[in-house]
């Protein structure tokens, strides 16, 4: 989705192409593109001359004469194209602007999310809907402004009326500059940071549009034209990549559905505890590396203890029984050995996570609320990734081994190792091995093991 510094791209590539062009006929084949009156869209703008592109955040505007204006947003994927008239050339070519010269320009949108509208002399636009640009914005009104607000800073700069042109690129490489957690609460940030936040998201942005804007994924500025800003990138897409600035693995997670990458060593959340998830397929090795971070000083989350306990607690054992049937409680106690078997049935093994989930992760909420700022915290959740709990660490560790190694493991502890495994056929290990920010693998001997756990950027 283009920011501030894309549309800026096109605002200029459009300067350059209309300005000082005359409208001869207007052609909407989208009508839901329009906003407002579709009738006096193609008609009040005829005979006007384009004075000039204006921009403000995200907003494009066609500056007509008479006060008149046409205000554009690109949304996901909206573009501009120069042609001929009535040569729409494009699949999801939705409008047609064309001029007293010969020329035409054509506006595509395949995602169909982008808006135009007309606006008279007077009336209100969208440029009024907007906050200043991150050089225009007062620190300290940007200060009164977060106080009022009850989300997260990362939330609250990618809001438009708070700071215009923003958007989830460019508030992952602002926060990072100023060192700043995207969790953070926005009513919590000092005048210093507003002002750090402001500086780096200008500097960014200055950047970002001498070099053309960013071409990420499907979003190009014009057919064949490339921003280079995504070369510039540090924090945007940096995914497990090191931190340029303190070498930690950088750490993707979601934030109000917008992915989020930041790094969790120098964009540490005031307050908050360091969060080490490790998971792994069964028998892989997770309870040695558990032995191991323990005695450096971690404080565990056993997941599996925490929900053998849960089976006790009266609200699970009646949701169970609610589930599953009476059988599944037998002499007060749960009756294993049938809820097991249930849950080869995918429907019952849902059910049963829905009721474990939840209070599991509340429980780990719990424990990571009340440690103290410098503790360091390992969960410890063979489900991390289908509980989504791996969006609660800083960083995660995969332990993997063979499975003919897992096997003899087993069954060297006289247990019945074909079953387990098969159990264990749901682990989701080839996206937990991309997601993880280190995969280790148990093949060898304990010691050799431990020694690879030693050289984890974790003391
Ligand atoms: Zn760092």
């Amino acid at each position: 989705m283009p920011e501030l510094p894309e549309v800026e791209t096109v605002r200029a590539f459009l300067d350059n192409a209309v300005r000082g062009k005359r409208i001869n006929s207007i052609r909407v084949f989208y009508p839901r593109l329009i906003e407002g009156d579709p009738n006096e869209f193609i008609t009040l703008p005829i005979g006007k001359r384009i004075e000039r592109m204006q921009r403000k955040g995200k907003w494009l505007k066609f500056a007509l004469e008479d006060g008149l204006a046409i205000y554009s947003h690109l949304r996901m994927e909206g573009k501009y194209f120069l042609g001929t008239p009535n040569h729409p050339e494009r699949k999801f070519d939705f409008a047609e602007f064309d001029f007293d010269d010969g020329t035409a320009l054509y506006y595509n949108d395949q995602r169909k999310f982008g808006r135009m509208s007309l606006v008279k002399q007077g009336e209100h636009s969208p440029f009024d809907e907007l906050g200043d640009e991150p050089w225009d914005k007062d620190p300290s009104i940007l200060v009164r402004d977060l106080s009022k607000r009850k989300d997260t800073i990362k939330q609250a700069i990618m809001d438009q009326t708070v700071i215009a042109g923003i958007g989830n690129i460019y508030a992952d490489e602002t926060l990072f500059a100023c060192r700043i957690n995207p969790f953070e609460k926005a009513s919590s940030m000092s005048l210093e940071q507003c002002e750090s936040i402001l500086k780096e998201a200008t500097r960014i942005m200055r950047i970002a549009i001498e070099e053309g804007g960013s071409t990420i994924k499907s979003y190009h500025p014009q057919d064949g034209v490339d921003g280079r800003m995504q070369n510039e990138l540090l924090a945007y897409g940096a995914e497990n990549r090191n931190c340029p600035r303190c070498g930690f693995p950088m750490r993707k997670v979601f934030l109000a559905g917008r992915g989020t990458t930041y790094c969790p060593i120098c964009q540490k959340k005031r307050g908050r505890a360091f969060v080490l998830g490790v998971t792994g397929p069964i028998h892989s090795g997770k309870s040695t590396a558990s032995k191991y971070f323990v005695s450096q000083g971690f404080i565990l989350f056993d997941a599996d203890a925490c929900v053998k306990s849960l089976y006790e607690i009266p609200k699970v054992k009646s949701a169970i029984k609610k589930a599953f049937g009476r059988l599944s409680y037998k002499d007060g106690k749960l009756n294993k050995a049938y809820v097991t078997k249930k849950s080869k049935d995918p429907k019952y093994k849902a059910k049963l996570e829905a009721i474990l989930h939840p209070i599991v992760i509340e429980e780990a909420q719990k424990l990571i609320h009340v440690s103290p700022e410098n503790a360091k915290i390992l969960l410890d959740v063979p489900l991390l990734y289908q509980s989504g709990m791996d969006q609660m660490c800083d960083a995660v560790l995969l332990v993997d081994a063979e499975e003919s190694k897992r096997k003899a493991r087993l069954i060297a502890e006289g247990r019945d190792a074909k079953a387990i495994m098969e159990i264990n056929r749901s682990f989701p290990l080839a996206k937990a091995k991309k997601k993880a920010t280190w995969v280790i693998y148990n093949d060898s001997t304990e010691d050799d093991f431990v020694a690879k756990l030693k050289e984890l950027p974790l003391q």
